[in-house]
């Protein structure tokens, strides 16, 4: 078999341990890789590339589309984009795939059955990074969900149940507050669910979803989910399983994936052969199905619990009475390598090459809708910044001035309706959404659009934002204002 080529960065604190020492595992194992190193990091940041990437190492990935990263140190002060973020955006890396497993008693921790592997959407939601300051007291993001990208993580999520033989996904959103945004990730996940009957499907509201995480996670397999989400739970889910050390995460894309430990570069523990390099080790694990050497995958990770279970523990998962001794990061490694080839007695085993699976998760191409929408602008809703007074006269400002065409309709403010109905108790801030719909909901023109924002002008109102108000095939694209 000839090698394959990955791109490794060493990373910092103590990434350049526990690499060395996942490298040692790999090679001695059998695993046919050839690892090209490239800098990323502290030093190629303090150098001057805000994005801690320098043009050759991002070629190099290009080359190899397998990137295998230690942790590496965001320097203090400001400045310096978060490197995780570039290249899942450069790589296109949507899919965020985190499996916490707890290794009890070997491993001390309060969840003795915790097997669940979180599929975190990547690269929208609130991850998108659009912000604005509106008005003096308000700030807004924007969450941004798209069809093809939901299309995406929710059928490889489906896709992943079905290569690692697992029996259901569970997706978790808050729709019955989102009703769009996270209502098209919830009806993505029953539109493509309903092609993978194999599979047990359900949905959770996310609150609710993950409390019940926290406290039975054996009550889930695989969860998808929106990005922010999948950020906060697969945190939780790793650190309830018995160590931050202890979990590896892929980052897929449609050519590149990327491979690391969930944890950062822990630089108090740095250069003193303390570390724990099982999150690596882990990461590498999944990186060996992923370039379809399951074999070796399979190997690693067996003598890797068989490890575990014989005691010899890093610090952070050392406990006296379990542990039969705490060892370094390359004493760990080498007990590894002793073990290569046994089998875990307790812990149960793991099969990568049995028949059927796991295989490589497919990553299916998406499509941008092909499906024609009939799509008719009917109104605006303008937000305007003006000091906070009765909702009444703003309204009767922007009535004197409006196009005949168009209609008043509603003002929130926060989202909250505040005219024509308006309880004193309401709090306000100079944030207003006056909401102009045409008559009989009939369709009308950007002209017209421009035409009410110069009215506005005149009657000095202080535009600051406008939403055009669509229907889809006769279907509302816009939320009505909570009490509406
Ligand atoms: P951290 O994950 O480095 O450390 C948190 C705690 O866990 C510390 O007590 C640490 O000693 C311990 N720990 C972490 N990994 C361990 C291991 N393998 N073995 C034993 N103990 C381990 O998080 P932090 O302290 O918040 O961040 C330190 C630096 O890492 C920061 O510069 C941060 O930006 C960076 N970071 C990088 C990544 C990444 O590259 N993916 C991720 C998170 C944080």
């Amino acid at each position: 078999m000839s090698k394959v080529p990955i791109a490794v960065a060493y990373g910092d604190g103590i990434g350049p341990e526990i690499m060395s020492a996942c490298l040692y595992i790999l090679e001695e194992a059998g695993a046919q890789i050839e690892p090209r190193v490239i800098e990323i990091g502290e030093k190629i940041y303090l150098q001057g590339y805000t994005s801690g990437f320098t043009p050759e190492a991002i070629q190099t990935i290009r080359e190899t589309k397998v990137f295998y990263k230690a942790p590496i140190t965001t320097p203090e002060g400001g400045g310096y984009k978060s490197l995780n973020v570039t290249t899942r955006k450069l790589f296109n890396l949507f899919a965020n795939v985190r499996p916490a497993v707890s290794y009890y008693p070997f491993v001390d921790t309060k969840y003795p059955n915790l097997n669940v592997v979180i599929i975190r959407e990547n690269e929208e939601d609130l991850y998108a990074g659009i912000e604005h300051r509106q008005t003096s007291d308000v700030y807004q993001v924007l969450k941004l969900i798209t069809r093809p990208g939901t299309e995406r993580i929710i059928r490889y999520a489906f896709e992943y149940a079905r290569a690692y033989g697992r029996k259901k996904v569970t997706c978790m959103t808050k729709d019955n507050i989102m009703k769009l945004t996270d209502g098209l990730f919830h009806k993505v996940f029953e539109e493509i669910g309903a092609e993978y009957p194999d599979i047990e499907k359900e949905h959770w509201i996310i609150d609710i979803g993950a409390a019940k995480l926290a406290d039975t996670p054996e009550l889930f397999d695989v969860v998808v989910t929106l990005n922010l989400y999948g950020d906060i739970l697969s945190d939780i889910v790793a650190q309830t399983a018995g160590s931050v050390g202890l979990a590896g995460s892929a980052n897929i894309g449609p050519s590149v994936a990327m491979f690391e430990a969930i944890h950062g570069s822990a630089p108090r523990r740095a250069g003193q052969n303390l570390a724990n390099p099982s999150g690596l080790l882990n990461a590498g694990i999944m990186m060996l199905v992923h370039i379809g050497q399951p074999e070796v995958a399979e190997r690693i990770h067996n003598a890797w619990l068989r490890t575990l279970e014989e005691g010899y523990h890093t610090y952070d998962i050392y406990r006296e009475g379990i542990s039969r001794q705490k060892v370094g990061t390359k004493e760990f490694a080498q007990a590894v390598v002793r073990n290569l080839g046994k089998l875990p007695e307790q812990l149960r085993p793991v099969r990568y090459t049995q028949e059927g699976g796991p295989a490589k998760v497919p990553v299916i191409p998406i499509h941008h809708s092909s499906v024609p929408v009939k799509k008719e602008l009917i109104g605006v809703d303008v937000f305007v910044d003006w000091t906070p007074g009765h909702p009444n006269e703003l309204a009767q400002k922007i009535q004197e001035v409006l196009p005949p065409q168009l209609q008043l309709t509603m003002i929130s403010n926060r989202g909250t309706a505040v005219w024509p109905q308006t309880l004193e108790e309401t709090f306000l801030v100079n944030h207003w959404r006056t909401r102009l719909l045409s008559v009989d909901k009939k369709p009308i023109t950007h002209d017209l659009v421009i035409e009410a924002l110069q009215a506005y002008r005149r009657a000095g109102l202080d535009f600051i934002k406008t939403e055009h108000l669509y229907l889809f095939d006769g279907v509302e694209g816009f939320s009505k204002g909570q009490g509406e």
